[in-house]
């Protein structure tokens, strides 16, 4: 059989029970103990099952870990004390939280690069040990020319380890592996899970060593993933391509209807993805905005079934961000139900 699957296909079939008359899923097996195997060392078949399926879809092996910042803390862990990290300004807040904290207790030194400046980039090249991208970022959406970026590594003598942030993009956007990435991480509290009601985290690498020290981390550090958890991610993963597909095309109705509001400037898009930024005149009107919201909540997190909208300048983590910008994950609801709460915000926020 030399077909293969989509990834639309994978997300349905990969990680089931292999046993066609046994269960269609596979158990949530609560256990420490398995025999003389303990769990936090040799793993369950629920992780098991959920790492089959999104490594299906990455093109690597893949860990589960208890949230995305474990993941993230498992790949800060391979760097050698005195490391040097290359990291968007606009990375995700608690990335970047993570990175100065090693670098506040003297572990790593931290270099912010523009993320869309190439010959930063090609410069962060040449004296990081880890270049730790983010495309889109959040939460402004911008993006890194990943390819450029591998390529820069591999030209490198110091061949950092390229390491792409997942998140948003999902595996349905985009496989930074295949891009030649070392090793992709993602958040699956956000799209992958899908309905807001957990958290967790995975990486996924095509180089065993790196997928064994991985895992190793995982195992000294105790930061191993919930079995409900990662049942349930599985089970958001198997409706992850209808999901995204819906929401992109809801998104990109929406930010094509923003761009033509007149209180709406610097409509981010990325062409795909259930994510959009947007600017209104400042933050008071911003804050306007998301208190006159009756369908979008006004929340924080993303990738969920329902539309969410934050503020993200609010916080001081994000203090770099424009006031004004809105990050907005755009659920499953109705668009034209969608488009009148946003219609009608911007009017009670600009009267
Ligand atoms: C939320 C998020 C994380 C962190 O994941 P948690 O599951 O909250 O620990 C990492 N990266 C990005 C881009 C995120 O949005």
């Amino acid at each position: 059989m030399d077909h293969q699957f989509t990834p639309r296909t994978r997300a349905v079939i990969a990680g089931r029970p292999e046993d066609g008359h046994g269960p269609a899923n596979p158990p949530i097996t609560p256990a420490s103990s398995l025999g003389l195997r303990y769990s936090r060392e040799d793993g369950t078949d629920t992780w098991a099952a959920f790492e089959t399926a999104i490594g299906a879809l990455e093109g690597g092996t893949a860990t589960a870990f208890a949230s995305g910042m474990g993941a993230a803390a498992a790949v800060a862990d391979l760097l050698p004390s005195g490391s040097v990290v290359a990291v968007p300004v606009d990375s995700y807040a608690g990335t970047r939280g993570l990175l100065g904290h090693a670098e506040r207790a003297g572990r790593l030194s931290v270099v912010a690069v523009d993320p869309e400046d190439a010959a930063a980039w090609a410069a962060a090249a040449g004296e990081a040990d880890l270049l730790w991208l983010e495309s889109p970022t959040n939460p402004s959406l911008l993006l890194v020319d990943i390819p450029a970026v591998v390529a820069a590594a591999t030209a490198s003598p110091r061949r950092p380890l390229v390491v792409v942030d997942n998140t948003f993009a999902t595996p349905l956007g985009q496989q930074p592996l295949g891009l030649g990435a070392d090793i992709v991480l993602h958040s699956a509290t956000k799209m992958i899970g899908g309905h807001s009601d957990l958290l967790l985290g995975v990486t996924v690498t095509a180089d065993e060593g790196l997928a064994t020290r991985l895992r190793e981390a995982r195992t000294v550090s105790g930061a191993t993933p919930g079995v409900l958890e990662t049942w349930l991610a599985l089970r958001g993963l198997r409706t992850l391509p209808v999901r995204y597909a819906e929401a992109s095309a809801t998104a990109a109705d929406l930010a094509r209807r923003l761009d033509e509001h007149p209180a709406v400037v610097g409509v981010r898009y990325p062409g795909a993805g259930a994510m959009v930024s947007f600017e209104l005149a400042d933050g008071e009107v911003a804050d306007r905005f998301c208190a006159a919201l009756r369908l979008v909540r006004h929340a924080t997190s993303l990738g969920g079934v329902e539309s969410t909208v934050e503020r993200r300048a609010a916080r001081p983590v994000d203090a770099h961000v424009p006031p004004g910008r809105l990050r907005f994950s755009v659920g499953l609801e109705d668009p034209a139900d969608l488009w009148w709460d946003l219609g009608q915000a911007l009017a009670a926020a600009t009267a």
